[in-house]
C-alpha cells in the first residue's frame, strides 16, 4: 500500500527560495513539508551577495544579526580600466550600497551559511516540526481542476519518490586540485534527465513512493526547475556567448585593492569582477575569452579547470602579479537570460527563485531575487490556507514578481554586455564600450541593486491608480486581476499620497527610528514590523496633546473599536485583537508630556487581563538620550500636526494611504483582501446604541 497523506503546502527544493517559503510556513504556523533531492545542503560556493532588502527581510524574521555579524561587509567599489598605454589603472571610487539608503549595506556571506540560518530559524518557529525531507524527488503532479476553486480542498496531488544516499549525491567532477566545484550544477551542463535516472534507480530498487495532497505547491527547484517541467511552462530567453569561471581563494597578491569590491576591464584580455569573502576568501568572476560556445549554443565544459580560469585571471590582473594556495570552490556558467512565461498554475501550482529566472551572477541578485520572490509569496499562500485572506491574492504573486523577473533580466542584459565587453581604445571604437557609460550604469544599477527600487503596481492589495495590467507583468492575468483592484483616480491619488510623501504606496516601509513612548527606548520602525503574518495599521497620531487632533484621533479609534470594525470582525473571538491586524501609532508630542493610558485610547494599547495594557505599540518621534532624532514625521513627510493613516502588508510594503477621517475607504481595502465574516445583527444595534454611523 502507497503511504497516503494531506498537508496545506508542499515545497519542492531547499535552496535559499525555498527555505524562505518554509520560513513563512513556519512564522505563520502552517502544516507544511519541504523535499530536496540533494541529500545535504551546499557547503561551499554559488550565491554570495545579499542586498540591502534581503537584510531588512532576514530582520524582519530575527535572523540579520547574524548574518550581519558572520559576512564581510561591502564598502567600496574599485573602477579598474586600461590607460593609453594598455594598463589597467584604477579610475574611479564609489559607495557600494547608496548611501543613506538603508539602515544595512550589502554584504557577502556563502549560501551554505546562509541555509544554515535559515535552518535553524525554521527548526525554531516550527518548533522543529518543518524538517528538510532530503533525498526525495517528487515524481509526478497532478492537478484536479474541479477542485482549485474550493478552499478546503486538495487538488493538487504529488507523488515522491525516496532515494539512496548515493542516488542524492550527485558526482562532482574534481580536477586534479580536488576542490569542491559547482559544474554539476552549472548552466554548462545540458543533461536534463538526471531526476528520470534518480527516480528509474529508486523504482528499479523497489525505493518507497507516497502519495501526498495538497492545497499548494511552491516549486523552488533551480534553473533546471522539474515542477515547471511537470506543469509544462518555458523559461523564455537566450545564453550569450560569454563563458565565465568563479574561484574562491585566497589569493597572494600585490594588487592594491584586492579587499575591495572591484570591476576590472582589462585592454585585450577580458574582465573581471573581484568581490572580497569572509576568512579571507575572496571571489573572482573572470570572463573566459577563449571558451566560445558551439554551434548548438553550448560551451564545451571540458577543458575549464581551476587552473584555466586562474591563467584567465592573471593575465587580466597583469602586471600585478597574483597567485593562491588555498581554492574553496570553483565553477563556470554561461550567462543566459531568461524568464517565466507563467509563474502559477491556478494560483495553486507556484514556481519561485531561480526556477522563473536565470541571469548572470555578478551583479549578485541570484539568492535576493529569488528569497524576495517567496518573501512575496509566502504570507499570501499561509494566509489564504488559513482562511484569514481571500484567494484573489494569490494573482498578485505574478503580476508582482514577474514585472521585478523582468526589470532584472533587462538590467543584467545591459550590465553583462557591458562588463563582458572590451573596453573602447578611443571615440572611434565603435565596437569598444564605453566606460563612462559602463560606471553610469554601475551607479545607476546600484539601486536596483538594493532591491528598494522594487514597487509594486495596483491590485487587490496595493491602493494606487492605473491600469494594473499595465502596472503588473503585462499579462491578461494582470488585466483580470486589474478588475478586483479598489479604485481610485490619479487625483485622489495625489492628495492622499501628499499625506506622507516619504512613504510611496507599493515600495517596502523605510525605517527611521522613533522611542517608544513608554520606556524612551530607540527603536527602527521596521524592527517593529516582524514577519509574523499580520498586517499592519500605522496611525500617525500627530501632535496627539492639541485637543483638536486628539478629537480626531479619538473619532477614529472608536471607529476602529466598533464591532462591525475589520479589526473586530476579522479576529477569531479567541484571539488578542492584534492577531490579524495590528495597529501601530506613532505621535509627534513632546515625549515628557504624554501619557499612554491617558492620551490614548485603548484600542491603541489593548487590555489584556493576564498581562495589562500593551505598552510596546506607541511609539513618538522625539530626541533619545544616546542615538539622537530619528525625525521620522520629516523623513516620512507627514505633517507633525495632523498625522495620517498607512495600511502596511504582512511584507512591510505600503499599501493603503489617507487621512484619519477616511476610515471608511481604510475599511474598504481590508474588506477586498481578507475573508471577512459578515457583521452580526448584534454588532448592528451596538453600532446604532453607541451612536458609532454617522
Ligand atoms: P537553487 O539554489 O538552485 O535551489 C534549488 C534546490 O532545489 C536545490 O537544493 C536542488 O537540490 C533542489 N532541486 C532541484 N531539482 C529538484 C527536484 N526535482 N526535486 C527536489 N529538489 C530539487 N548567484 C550569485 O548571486 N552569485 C554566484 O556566484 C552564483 N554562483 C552560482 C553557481 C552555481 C553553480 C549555481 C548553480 C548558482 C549560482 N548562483 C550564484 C545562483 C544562486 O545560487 C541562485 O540564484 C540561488 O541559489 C537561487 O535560489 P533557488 O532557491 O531559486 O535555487
Amino acid at each position: 500500500m502507497v503511504q497516503q497523506s494531506n498537508v496545506d503546502v508542499i515545497i519542492i527544493g531547499a535552496g535559499p527560495a525555498g527555505l524562505m517559503a518554509a520560513t513563512w510556513m513556519a512564522h505563520c504556523g502552517i502544516k507544511a513539508r519541504i523535499i530536496d533531492k540533494r541529500n545535504t545542503k551546499i557547503f561551499c560556493g554559488q550565491a554570495d551577495g545579499l542586498q540591502c532588502r534581503s537584510l531588512e527581510i532576514f530582520d524582519s524574521f530575527g535572523f540579520a544579526d547574524r548574518v550581519w555579524k558572520e559576512s564581510n561587509h561591502m564598502i567600496e567599489i574599485c573602477m579598474w580600466n586600461p590607460d593609453a598605454d594598455g594598463i589597467i589603472r584604477r579610475s574611479d571610487r564609489i559607495p557600494d550600497t547608496i548611501v543613506g539608503l538603508c539602515r544595512f549595506q550589502q554584504v557577502v556571506l556563502h549560501q551554505g551559511r546562509i541555509e544554515t540560518i535559515f535552518l535553524d530559524n525554521i527548526k525554531k518557529y516550527s518548533r522543529d516540526t518543518i524538517k528538510i525531507e532530503r533525498g526525495v524527488l517528487p515524481e509526478s503532479l497532478v492537478i484536479d481542476e474541479s477542485k482549485v476553486d474550493d478552499d478546503e480542498a486538495y487538488p493538487v496531488t504529488v507523488t515522491l519518490r525516496m532515494l539512496t544516499e548515493e542516488e542524492s549525491a550527485p558526482p562532482q567532477v574534481m580536477s586534479a586540485s580536488k576542490v569542491p566545484d559547482g559544474l554539476f550544477r552549472s548552466n554548462l551542463q545540458g543533461d536534463f534527465d538526471e531526476e528520470a535516472r534518480m527516480i528509474a534507480a529508486s523504482r528499479a530498487r523497489c525505493g518507497e513512493s507516497e502519495v501526498v495532497h495538497a492545497k499548494y505547491v511552491i516549486g523552488c527547484d533551480g534553473a533546471r526547475s522539474w515542477t515547471r517541467r511537470a506543469l509544462g511552462l518555458e523559461l523564455i530567453g537566450d545564453a550569450t556567448d560569454f563563458v565565465w569561471g568563479v574561484m574562491d581563494i585566497i589569493p597572494i597578491t600585490d594588487f592594491p585593492d584586492i579587499r575591495m569590491r572591484c570591476a576590472i576591464h582589462s585592454a585585450d584580455n577580458g574582465s573581471l569582477m573581484i568581490i572580497p569573502r569572509e576568512n579571507k576568501i575572496v571571489r573572482f568572476y573572470t570572463q573566459l575569452k577563449e571558451v566560445r560556445p558551439d554551434a548548438s549554443g553550448r560551451a564545451d565544459r571540458s577543458k575549464i579547470t581551476p587552473e584555466f580560469i586562474f591563467k584567465a585571471a592573471q593575465k587580466i590582473l597583469a602586471p600585478y602579479k597574483v597567485d593562491y594556495a588555498y581554492c574553496d570552490w570553483w565553477t563556470a556558467y554561461q550567462i543566459g537570460q531568461r524568464v517565466g512565461n507563467q509563474f502559477d498554475v491556478h494560483n495553486r501550482v507556484f514556481l519561485a527563485g531561480d526556477a522563473v529566472h536565470t541571469h548572470s551572477p555578478k551583479a549578485g541578485l541570484g539568492m535576493n531575487v529569488s528569497v524576495q520572490d517567496t518573501f512575496n509569496l509566502g504570507w499570501k499562500v499561509a494566509l489564504v490556507a488559513k482562511g484569514i485572506c481571500k484567494r484573489a491574492i494569490l494573482g498578485t504573486y505574478q503580476s508582482e514578481r514577474r514585472r521585478v523577473a523582468k526589470d532584472l533580466i533587462e538590467f543584467d542584459h545591459k550590465f553583462s554586455r557591458l562588463f563582458s565587453g572590451r573596453p573602447a581604445k578611443d571615440m572611434m571604437d565603435a565596437e569598444g564600450i564605453n566606460m563612462d557609460e559602463f560606471k553610469d550604469t554601475f551607479v545607476k544599477g546600484n539601486l536596483f541593486a538594493s532591491g528598494l527600487s522594487v514597487d509594486y503596481g495596483t491590485s487587490i492589495l496595493v491602493v494606487k491608480p492605473g491600469d494594473a495590467a499595465l502596472q503588473g507583468d503585462g499579462t491578461e492575468k494582470s488585466a483580470r486581476l486589474a478588475l478586483t483592484a479598489k479604485k481610485i483616480s490619479e487625483d485622489e491619488f495625489a492628495k492622499k499620497q501628499a499625506l506622507a510623501t516619504g512613504l510611496p504606496v507599493g515600495k517596502r516601509f523605510n525605517s527611521f527610528k522613533v522611542l517608544l513612548q513608554a520606556d524612551g527606548r530607540p527603536w527602527h520602525l521596521q524592527e517593529r514590523l516582524k514577519a509574523d503574518g499580520r498586517f499592519r495599521v500605522v496611525l500617525f497620531a500627530g501632535n496627539i496633546r492639541a485637543p483638536e487632533q486628539k478629537a480626531r484621533v479619538d473619532k477614529f479609534c472608536a471607529k476602529l473599536d466598533a464591532p462591525d470594525s475589520f479589526i473586530r470582525r476579522i479576529t477569531p473571538k479567541d484571539k488578542p485583537i492584534d492577531s490579524v491586524v495590528e495597529v501601530l501609532t506613532i505621535h509627534s508630542a513632546k515625549r515628557t508630556e504624554t501619557e499612554v493610558l491617558r492620551d490614548f485610547p485603548e484600542v491603541l494599547h489593548p487590555f489584556d487581563e493576564h498581562v495589562g495594557w500593551d505598552y510596546d505599540k506607541i511609539f513618538v518621534d522625539d530626541v533619545s538620550y544616546h542615538e539622537g532624532f530619528g525625525d521620522a514625521y520629516k523623513n516620512y513627510g507627514v505633517d507633525k500636526e495632523r498625522g495620517c493613516v498607512v495600511a502596511v502588508r504582512p511584507d512591510q510594503y505600503v499599501s493603503w494611504l489617507g487621512e484619519l477621517e477616511d476610515f471608511e475607504d481604510l475599511q474598504d481595502y481590508f474588506e477586498g483582501c481578507l475573508k471577512m465574516p459578515a457583521v452580526s445583527s448584534a454588532a448592528k444595534v451596538t453600532e446604532k446604541v453607541s451612536g458609532l454611523v454617522e
